[in-house]
């Protein structure tokens, strides 16, 4: 049995920030870490956008930046400038290649490639299993699914955020580079909420992904097919060729997340990351790993306590996600809304979870009380019972 300060499960974005973190601070940077994934071989499987004012911790990966978002739909249409805000985006392959590297010259990170099989407290350490051993540590941060099912994540009002994208070229200048279309709503809404966003990285080149709020997923044909048609009669582009594509399917849930569990640390995604209303999880995780680092970099232990804040933001994100599951309000109408009638930085910052409560109010007015209240009221009853 080999013993570790910390063991980190799954090296995807928050199993990397992680180990980027506590590499980047001379007090943790000789501790002895363990990293385990059954994919080590990474590839470009995904491109994280997100927006922020001022730098990002990796703004040296930032491959494209927009200051203007463009929103559609038949309810609201506009192009916003967000300044200070700027949204980004950064390219997952670059991102792991970048922390992958900047680990090599640490001779106290141990890799290895394998699966874990089990995760659990014993005799006051975290112990990983996998199929040729048995490892232990202080500490155990996790982002996989092991701790936690996928299933666990189902609650009454729980959607899926499913989307495909594929990243095009063209053979003539097509693309406004200056602009990014945030959601575009105008396409159909017959099976569930519903938008394309298309990130153009270059007068030729750019990524259109298609997205739903549903309860299930579709074929992967049926993405394609979508795709294919608002390439061809939205954007009117019929000659291109696909260099990329990603597929992701990110939980939508009010399912509260264990954040600890004596040794075992919950991070990304199982820890709680994503934000329920949107799937927004990247700058999430860099938001939940640097307060996890503090700590350990104060020597107390990593646990996050849920705040006030979490939980005003959990009962928003609950209460829109039952609004939307049970169809009580569009989707495309609560954006549309919520966009038109607030400036749009405004709007920013209450989907991260840092609006005051005059500005939650202030929101929240744009979208109608007689539908969001009552839900408002019984969900806070519920928690008192
Ligand atoms: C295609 C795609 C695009 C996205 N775009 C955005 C975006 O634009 N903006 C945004 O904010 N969020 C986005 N997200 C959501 C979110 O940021 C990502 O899902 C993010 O990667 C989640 O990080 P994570 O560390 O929790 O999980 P992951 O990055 O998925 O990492 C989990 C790791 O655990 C490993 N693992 C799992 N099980 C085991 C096991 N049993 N044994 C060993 N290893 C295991 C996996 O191989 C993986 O490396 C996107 C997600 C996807 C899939």
């Amino acid at each position: 049995m080999k013993h570790y300060d910390y063991i980190v499960c799954g090296a995807g974005c928050a199993g990397l920030t992680f180990l980027y973190e506590i590499l980047s601070l001379q007090n943790l940077q000789q501790k002895k870490v363990l990293v385990i994934d059954s994919n080590l071989q990474k590839e470009n499987d995904r491109t994280w956008c997100f927006w922020e004012k001022g730098n990002s911790r990796f703004e040296n990966l930032v491959y494209h930046k927009w200051e203007n978002l463009h929103f559609n739909s038949t309810h609201f249409s506009s192009t916003l400038n967000i300044k200070p805000c700027v949204y980004k985006q950064i390219i997952g392959i670059d991102f792991y290649n970048y922390v992958l590297d900047f680990a090599k010259q640490f001779s106290n990170v141990t890799f290895i490639k394998e699966e874990i099989i089990g995760i659990e407290n014993e005799n006051n350490l975290g112990c990983v299993k996998t199929n040729s051993g048995t490892f232990t540590a202080e500490y155990i941060f996790n982002s996989t699914f092991i701790t936690t099912t996928r299933n666990d994540f189902k609650t009454p009002n729980s959607l899926l955020q499913h989307f495909k994208g594929i990243e095009i070229e063209t053979t003539e200048n097509y693309f406004n580079t200056q602009q990014a279309t945030f959601m575009d709503f105008s396409i159909s809404q017959n099976l569930g909420t519903a938008f394309v966003y298309v990130l153009a990285t270059s007068p030729t080149k750019a990524l259109v992904e298609y997205t739903f709020f549903t309860k299930n997923i579709l074929l992967q044909n049926e993405y394609d097919n979508l795709l294919k048609d608002y390439i061809n009669n939205t954007l009117k582009i019929k000659d291109y060729k696909i260099t990329h594509t990603e597929f992701g399917v990110i939980p939508m849930t009010d399912f509260v997340f264990e954040k600890y569990n004596n040794r075992i640390i919950n991070i990304g995604t199982v820890g709680g990351a994503v934000k329920a209303s949107t799937g927004f999880t990247f700058k999430n995780i860099q938001k939940q790993i640097q307060q996890i680092v503090a700590l350990l970099e104060q020597n107390k232990k990593p646990y996050l306590k849920r705040s006030f804040t979490d939980r005003k933001f959990h009962l928003y994100d609950s209460v829109l996600l039952e609004v939307i599951a049970k169809n009580k309000m569009k989707g495309d109408e609560i954006f549309a809304a919520i966009f038109k009638k607030n400036k749009p930085q405004l709007v920013l910052k209450f989907l991260d979870n840092e609006t005051n409560i005059f500005e939650d109010l202030k929101i929240m007015s744009s979208v109608p009380t007689r539908i969001f209240l009552p839900i408002a009221i019984q969900k806070l009853l519920n928690t008192w019972r």
